[in-house]
């Protein structure tokens, strides 16, 4: 059966619900279609300890401030599944689950979305399927080889999963490397600290953010270069698109957030990184002078892609594996919008936050766009 809406919108998770509330406030006729049996999109997969690098009201999606954790003043993950819970509840957003979109087609004048759970034909599509989908593992030599435990960000839990690695008979913690200088290595490094032989490895030395800086100025930073941008937007693009890279983001503040599990770690000297090793063996990890390293685990804290292998079918890959875009718009797809993936979809687009505003965005573009008979 084929059933029919104005708009598709493609995941609902965070940006999917932004788009909702924008696409329903202009009352235009909508669906949203989403992977998961349950809300909360990647938030309900993360680790135990993960905490917000933003206060509650920093960290709010549009029309509704999400309200403060109590005892916390940076709210966990399970908080941020509980207010998008309620986020869809309270708008009203009807979210099919779980319906997983398998391909987005050109059919005519329509987009033809092919689900696990039957066909959408639409006038626009808003794809907002976030990146956690689609974990990033770097080619490093003897992978393959390892013996030890080897996950991504996406598998890690907790500490606990690493009770009993080490020596035997007993058990104990096992030597457990951690690649990456992000927030994630940088939170699982803090989070592994305490109770296992942690190695902590880094490209380059980690760059904190001064401590005093959360997510808060991280946002801020984004809103003043979206400013900026106005101005300068055919020239970033430009440098972008030649695959320079773009020094004016939030990065340049540094890369990692002092949240406080991290400040501890750091400021207990647990949180030293060693530069990266060259490749693995069996047993372990071999560094660039040769030495080795036993490793029980390793720990992928290498960053993710965009999920976007449902839009395969209209061949709109840009390098990078993304999809050249102006603004939220696809460049070479005007019915076709991306929410949520990065920068490249908006300023701060993969936040709680900043997400409010390209979708508000993709929303008045597609209201344009149906009006004028598209
Ligand atoms: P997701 O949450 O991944 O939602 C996408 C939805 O689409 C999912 O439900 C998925 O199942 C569904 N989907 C995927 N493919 C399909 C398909 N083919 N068909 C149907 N459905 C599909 N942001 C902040 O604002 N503050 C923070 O403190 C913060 N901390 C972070 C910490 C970590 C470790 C990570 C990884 C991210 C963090 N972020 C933070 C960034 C961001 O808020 C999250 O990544 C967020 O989950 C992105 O939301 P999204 O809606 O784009 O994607």
């Amino acid at each position: 059966m084929t059933r029919h809406a104005d708009v598709v919108v493609v995941g609902g998770g965070q940006a999917g619900l932004a788009a909702g509330y924008h696409l329903r406030r202009l009352g235009l006729d909508f669906v949203i279609l989403d992977a998961q049996a349950e809300a909360g999109g990647a938030w309900r997969h993360t680790w135990e300890s993960l905490h917000l690098f933003s206060p509650a009201a920093y960290s709010s999606l549009p029309g509704w401030p999400m309200p403060p954790q109590a005892g916390e003043a940076y709210p966990d993950a399970r908080h941020v599944v509980g207010y998008l819970t309620e986020y869809e509840r309270r708008y009203g957003l009807a979210v099919h689950r779980p319906v997983r979109v398998l391909g987005v087609h050109r059919d005519g004048a329509r987009l033809r979305v092919e689900t696990d759970s039957g066909t959408w034909r639409a006038r626009a599509v808003v794809s907002a399927t976030g990146t956690w989908w689609r974990p990033f593992l770097p080619a490093v030599p003897g992978r393959s080889a390892f013996r030890g435990r080897q996950l991504h960000t996406v598998g890690y839990r907790s500490p606990r999963d690493f009770a009993g690695l080490g020596v035997p008979p007993a058990g104990g913690w096992g030597s457990v490397f951690v690649v990456g200088g992000g927030n994630s290595g940088a939170q699982i490094a803090a989070d592994l600290a305490h109770d296992t032989e942690l190695t902590w490895v880094t490209q380059r030395p980690p760059r904190f953010l001064a401590d005093d800086i959360d997510g808060r100025a991280l946002f801020d930073a984004a809103t003043a270069r979206r400013r900026a941008l106005f101005d300068a937007a055919t020239a970033r693009r430009r440098a972008l698109d030649e695959g320079r890279t773009d020094t004016g983001g939030v990065a340049s503040l540094g890369d990692i957030v002092a949240v406080p599990p991290v400040r501890e770690a750091r400021d207990a000297g647990l949180l030293t990184a060693s530069p990266m090793f060259v490749r693995l063996d069996r047993d372990g990890v071999v560094r660039a002078d040769g030495t080795r390293a036993p490793a029980d685990a390793v720990i992928w804290c290498t960053g993710f892609r965009p999920a976007l292998s449902h839009l395969a079918p209209l061949g709109l890959r840009g390098r990078r594996g993304h999809i050249p875009t102006t603004g939220t718009r696809a460049v070479d797809e005007p019915r076709l919008h991306l929410l949520g993936y990065g920068d490249w979809t908006g300023p701060a687009s993969a936040t709680l936050i900043g997400v409010g505003r390209p979708a508000r965005d993709a929303a008045r573009d597609i209201a344009v766009l149906l009006e004028d008979g598209g």
